[in-house]
């Protein structure tokens, strides 16, 4: 398996390059990654002012997520989370190999904003009034939803309304994101939820037969689908929506501006769409999106 995921991932990292020489530098830069900024262009004191004059900056992915974010051949991660990361940091001056990238599991996400750990995270990371009791989000930047993955040859379980009639068939999600609350009204019994820190260990428990499924967003499934098609299919419809935000401290209202103006710059210059082709898009059945709607940041 992971043979054929470094692959895939080499691949990715040889697509990557290619689109940094033309994605991010609008304004006629032909520079890769960063439109040429200077902090003075930026409001003494305001996070874009410090992190450009830092020319660092701190972002949260998964490590752990096929076409979202990956740790590859090359030791960084790649994915479409990642590119998104890599354009904002560009639209601050701060080029790709200047980025520190954070491991930002589902669970830890909020502390590590609320700890400074990180300056903003890109991790599959649903929008939703409890997350934003603790953090703020920019975005949406995509919008996935909740789908169950099983083994090719089960035949039992076609979506999450047939969890609760085979108790015996456990599934398996991550500890603290949005589709492991969201199953759980549908087990015959909580135990029937198996859960862990990332998801690559759901798969893992898959081919053991501890866990008879894998539940969480359709794109995270269709990578590990796409990686081994002879193995896993997915069934049912997507029954959630998850708008995939980026998450920054809360209260930052400056900062969640400037991210949502770069979001809507990717879309416009067409960096956003070339970040998805080359990254998440590639699994087979994965639409190109277009940029959703922005929320306010206010
Ligand atoms: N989007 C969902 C969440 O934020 C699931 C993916 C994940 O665990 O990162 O909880």
């Amino acid at each position: 398996m992971r043979t054929h995921r470094t692959a895939v991932a080499a691949a990715m990292a040889a697509a990557a390059l290619t689109l940094s020489a033309c994605g991010g530098g609008s304004e006629g830069s032909s520079e890769a990654g960063a439109t040429p900024t200077d902090a003075s262009e930026f409001e003494a004191g305001s996070t874009m002012a410090t992190l450009a004059e830092a020319g660092t900056i701190k972002i949260g992915t998964k490590f752990d997520q096929p076409g979202f974010g990956e740790k590859g051949l090359s030791g960084s991660p790649e994915g479409f989370d990642v590119k998104i990361g890599e354009y904002v940091a560009g639209k601050l001056g701060i080029e790709p190999d200047a980025i520190t990238w954070v491991e930002a599991e589902s669970a830890q996400r909020e502390d590590l904003i609320a700890n400074g750990d990180v300056d903003m995270i890109a991790a599959t990371y649903t929008i939703n009034d409890k997350r934003k009791e603790r953090v703020g989000f920019a975005g949406p930047y995509y919008v996935a939803g909740q789908q169950i993955m099983v083994n090719k040859d089960n035949d039992a379980i076609k979506g999450p309304e047939d969890l609760a009639a085979n108790p015996d068939q456990k599934i398996c999600s991550v500890t603290g994101s949005t589709p492991a609350e969201t199953i759980r009204e549908y087990l015959a019994a909580p135990d029937q939820l198996v859960e862990f820190g990332g998801y690559d260990d759901c798969v893992t428990a898959m081919g053991t037969g501890q866990v008879a499924a894998t539940t969480t967003d359709n794109v995270i499934l269709l990578g590990y689908v796409s990686d081994e098609p002879d193995k896993f299919k997915l069934v049912g419809k997507q029954f959630t929506e998850e708008p995939y935000g980026i998450g920054y401290p809360k209260g930052d209202t400056a900062f969640c501006e400037f991210i949502n103006e770069a979001l809507t710059e990717a879309s416009e210059d067409g960096s956003y769409e070339e970040a998805w082709t080359s990254t998440a898009g590639k699994a087979e059945g994965a639409e190109t999106p277009e940029l959703p709607t922005l929320e306010d940041c206010g």
